[in-house]
């Protein structure tokens, strides 16, 4: 089986006896089939994986009770019945793929299993999700070449780019423990701040909270630790994608980083959007990754012709803003940027086999951020801290407002999907967070 190959699960023509997820512009179609943890909302019951489609969500636990998928499925269903997904994910990627297939075929038009599943569908509005999986280890990549030039000029203006950057996908270690899904309060963090009018820092609420528009990676079946996971194969370990804020307290960073990298100015907090949008479900949306001819060309471990003709993933991503103020004023969010993952310098598979070669062993459940995802042009740029320039241009906001960084009571909202001529429009929901005192 070729993992990148596309399959009956993602034709265009497909649709779905859950009509809404055949209306036009659905996040969750029948070729989409994303992954969650969630229950009823207010409820004791235990959270348990369910799959979105249309408005829906489609309760695996009722469907392993009900013994409607063949029996060669069970143990995955009852993986999919856990708390959390890590036991599934770490099934690997055969088993991903089997489960999807029989999703697609009983929730696709005129299925025979449409009487038994009907009744497994709960509402999506009266759902709440916890984390997918319990995150293990949080790597924070920074893979867009925009965003580190951006951020490099402010740093460091005579020298952006450390010579590095264009031989390693850069990364460091995060906090798994602050990552929260979607709708969790976002605390502003205190912290040693220092600017340069101070002669000594001082402890103080964070004055330039700021948001990373980012794609989260999950990580399905890990390797051994010792071994390394080889280019074309680390697609095969990818569970799939989601929407990630990854907050930032940039007068924190700015004093703290030097020498070792980010700490307090990062780990307060990081956002998910609930659902995982699978690798497979991803196929359709993959297209080539090109290093630019002047660029100095990866090492051998991180070259590939799979890598050059389907490394990249084309998720549109944006990020929007609504201040409390326009919140009680009814004013819709406003769009801040707008960009794509398939800007980034480095490919998820690039990723997963740098992390890896040194014998690091990866687990199910461990999470990648991309890092933030600005594009070239300015209606691109993934975090404020580039949209105004280091703090020195504010940004207008419908109603009089203005912002260089967020202000206490600001909701951030960011949303992606996938989209390309002849496939289906899939979705990412959001991952939303309002910052609190
Ligand atoms: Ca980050």
């Amino acid at each position: 089986m070729n993992h990148l190959e596309l399959n009956e699960t993602h034709d265009i023509n497909l649709t779905s006896w859950v009509e809404s997820a055949n209306e036009k512009g659905c996040d969750y179609p029948i070729q989409n089939l994303p992954f969650a943890e969630f229950r009823r909302k207010n409820s004791n019951e235990a959270f348990r994986c369910g799959v979105a489609i249309g408005n829906k969500v489609l309760d695996l636990t009722a469907v392993l009770e009900s013994h409607v998928f063949p029996v060669e499925l069970n143990r995955a269903l009852e993986a999919c019945s856990e708390p959390t997904l890590n036991r599934f994910m770490g099934m690997g990627a055969e088993t991903w793929s089997l489960l999807r297939l029989n999703l697609s075929r009983g929730l696709a038009m005129d299925s025979d299993l449409q009487g038994s599943l009907k009744g497994y569908l709960i509402d999506m509005q009266s759902v709440e999700y916890s984390l997918p999986c319990q995150i293990g280890d949080y790597t924070d990549f920074y893979t867009s070449l925009h965003h580190a030039t951006n951020v490099g000029k402010l740093f460091r203006p005579d020298n952006p780019l450390l010579p590095n950057y264009k031989w390693i996908p850069i990364g460091y270690h995060g906090r798994s423990s602050s990552i929260k899904v979607s709708g969790h309060p976002v605390h502003r963090p205190v912290g040693q701040l220092k600017p340069p009018s101070q002669e000594t820092p001082t402890l103080e609420p964070c004055k330039r909270l700021d948001y990373e528009l980012e794609v989260g990676i999950y990580i399905g079946s890990g390797n051994e630790m010792g071994s390394s996971i080889a280019l074309d194969e680390a697609d095969q370990h990818v569970f799939g994608y989601c929407l990630f804020n990854d907050w930032s307290a940039r007068d924190i960073q700015a004093w703290e980083y030097v020498p070792l990298g980010p700490f307090l100015g990062k780990s307060f907090a990081s956002t998910i959007s609930p659902w995982i949008v699978t690798s497979e479900a991803l196929i359709p949306y993959r297209q080539s990754w090109s290093r630019d001819e002047t660029d100095p060309q990866p090492l051998d471990y991180l070259e590939s012709k799979q890598n050059r003709e389907q490394g990249a993933v084309d998720i549109k991503l944006q990020v929007a803003l609504q201040t409390q103020s326009m919140q009680q004023q009814g004013v819709e969010p406003v769009i801040l940027s707008k960009s794509t993952f398939a800007y980034s310098y480095w490919t998820v598979a690039q990723m997963v086999t740098h992390h890896s070669v040194n014998g690091c062993n990866l687990q199910p459940g461990d999470f990648f951020g991309s890092g933030t995802q600005s594009g070239p042009g300015v209606e691109e740029l993934g975090s404020l801290l580039e949209l105004s320039e280091g703090g020195k241009k504010s940004i207008d906001l419908p109603g009089g407002e203005s912002r260089t960084f967020l202000q206490d009571g600001d909701t951030v909202i960011m949303t992606g999907y996938c989209e390309k001529e002849g496939t289906a429009r899939i979705g990412f929901g959001e991952a939303v967070g309002v910052v609190v005192p």
